[in-house]
C-alpha cells in the first residue's frame, strides 16, 4: 500500500495528451507571459464561476495582496480574519501595512465564526477576510450582512475552494472580490505558481489589472507604482485543459468524502467534520479533515506514515502563534477553538483518483491504531 495525500502523477497520466498539447501550443505561439492563453483561461473562469471579471496573477498570495491594495487598504486599517488558515492570508494584511485582527473559528466548519465579527469591529476596521477553508464556504450570509451594516470591504480567500457555492453563488462573488490559487496541490492546480482574482466590481478589476503589470494600462507609460505579477501562458494553457475535468474531479472528491464519512462513522477517538451541505451549499473537499481526540493525533499520524499513508496537519499553529508574527502588529480576540483545532486536525488522502477499496484500506489502518 502507498497512499500519498494527493496524487498528481495519476492525474497527469489520466490527461497526458491534453497537457502535452497545451504546453506545445504555447511554445509554438511563444505566448509566454499574459497573451492569448491567459485571456482564454480568464474567460473560462468567468464562465465557470459567473464572475464579470477574472484577472490572472502569479499566485493566490498576490491575488490577496493586490485585492487589498486595489481596495485602498493600508496603514492604520484593521482587517478581521481567521488565525486558522495558510500563512498568506494574514501575511498580505501585514504586507500592505494594515493590522490583522484574529477572531475564533466555528468548531464545526473550521471557518471564521461570523457571530464573533461584530464585537471585533472598531473605528479602524476596513475589511473582513474570510477563508473558505478546506473547500467549504464560510458563513457568507452573516458576513455580508455585517459588512453592509458597517460598510466594510469583503475579500474572500477562496484559494482552497474553486467550485464551492454558498447560496448558489460561486465563492469569491458574495463579497467584493475573491481569490483563487492554482498552486499545484490545489483542486485546480497548475504546473507551477498561479493565482487569480474574480470579482463583479469593474473598478476594482481595472485597478488590479493595472497593478499586476507595473501600473501600466499602456505599455511603457506607467501611471503608478505597481508590481510584476502575471500568469504565464504555459500555466494558463495547462489550467484550461484541466478546468474541463474539474466538475468530474470535484464529484469524485465528494464521493470519496462520503466513503470516509460512512466507513469512519462508528470509529471511537475521532470526530468527523459536521458540515451543513444543502442543494445551495456544497463542499469541494480540498481536504478531508477530521479531529483526532484524546491527544492521539500525532500517534495516529505516525501509524499512518508507517503504513505509507500520507496525511497532513493543516495547520499546526495558529497564525498569531507563529514566529513571523512575534514582531508584527496584530490584534487577537478569543481564539480557543482555533488553537484547539491546531492540536486535533488531521487531513487524510483526498484526490479524484481514490477508489472505495483504497478508502477501505486507509480506514482499516486507522481502525488498527485507534481500537
Ligand atoms: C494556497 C493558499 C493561499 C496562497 O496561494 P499561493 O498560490 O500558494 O500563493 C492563500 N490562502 C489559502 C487559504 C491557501 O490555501
Amino acid at each position: 500500500m502507498n497512499y500519498p495525500i494527493i496524487d498528481l502523477k495519476k492525474e497527469y497520466a489520466s490527461i497526458k495528451p491534453d497537457i502535452d498539447k497545451a504546453i506545445t501550443s504555447v511554445i509554438s505561439e511563444t505566448a509566454f507571459v499574459g497573451g492569448k492563453f491567459v485571456e482564454e483561461f480568464e474567460d473560462e473562469i468567468k464562465n465557470f464561476t459567473g464572475a464579470s471579471y477574472a484577472i490572472g496573477l502569479n499566485s493566490g498570495t498576490d491575488a490577496l495582496y493586490l485585492s487589498l491594495w486595489a481596495a485602498g487598504i493600508g496603514p492604520g486599517d484593521e482587517v478581521i480574519t481567521t488565525p486558522f488558515t495558510f500563512f498568506a492570508t494574514a501575511e498580505v494584511i501585514a504586507h500592505i501595512g494594515a493590522t490583522p485582527v484574529f477572531i475564533d473559528i466555528d468548531p464545526d466548519t473550521f471557518n471564521i465564526d461570523a457571530s464573533q465579527i461584530e464585537q471585533a469591529i472598531t473605528k479602524n476596521t476596513k475589511a473582513i477576510l474570510p477563508v473558505h477553508l478546506y473547500g467549504y464556504a464560510a458563513n457568507m450570509t452573516e458576513i455580508i450582512s455585517i459588512a453592509q451594516s458597517y460598510n466594510l470591504f469583503v475579500l474572500e480567500d477562496a484559494c482552497q475552494a474553486i467550485g464551492a457555492y454558498h447560496d448558489s453563488a460561486h465563492v469569491g462573488l458574495l463579497g467584493n472580490a475573491g481569490t483563487l490559487s492554482f498552486y499545484p496541490s490545489k483542486n485546480l492546480g497548475a504546473y507551477g505558481d498561479g493565482g487569480m482574482v474574480i470579482t463583479n466590481d469593474e473598478k476594482l478589476a481595472r485597478e488590479i489589472r493595472r497593478l499586476r503589470n507595473h501600473g501600466q494600462t499602456k505599455k511603457y507609460f506607467p501611471e503608478k507604482i505597481g508590481v510584476s505579477s502575471r500568469l504565464d501562458g504555459i500555466q494558463a494553457a495547462i489550467l484550461s485543459a484541466k478546468l474541463k475535468h474539474l466538475p468530474e474531479w470535484t464529484a469524485k472528491r465528494i464521493q470519496t468524502a462520503t466513503w470516509y464519512d460512512e466507513l469512519l462513522n462508528n470509529q471511537d477517538g475521532i470526530k468527523l467534520p459536521a458540515y451543513q451541505i444543502t442543494d445551495r451549499k456544497n463542499h469541494v473537499y480540498h481536504q478531508y479533515t477530521l479531529r483526532v481526540l484524546d491527544g492521539m493525533r500525532d500517534k495516529l499520524q505516525k501509524h499512518l506514515e508507517n503504513h505509507r499513508i500520507g496525511t497532513m496537519i493543516y495547520y499546526p499553529q495558529n497564525l498569531h502563534q507563529t514566529k513571523a508574527f512575534e514582531t508584527v502588529n496584530f490584534v487577537k480576540h478569543t481564539t480557543s477553538e482555533s488553537e484547539k483545532a491546531s492540536l486535533e486536525v488531521l487531513s487524510l488522502p483526498m484526490h479524484p483518483f481514490l477508489e472505495r477499496s483504497d478508502v477501505e484500506n486507509i480506514v482499516g489502518i486507522i481502525n488498527d491504531c485507534l481500537n
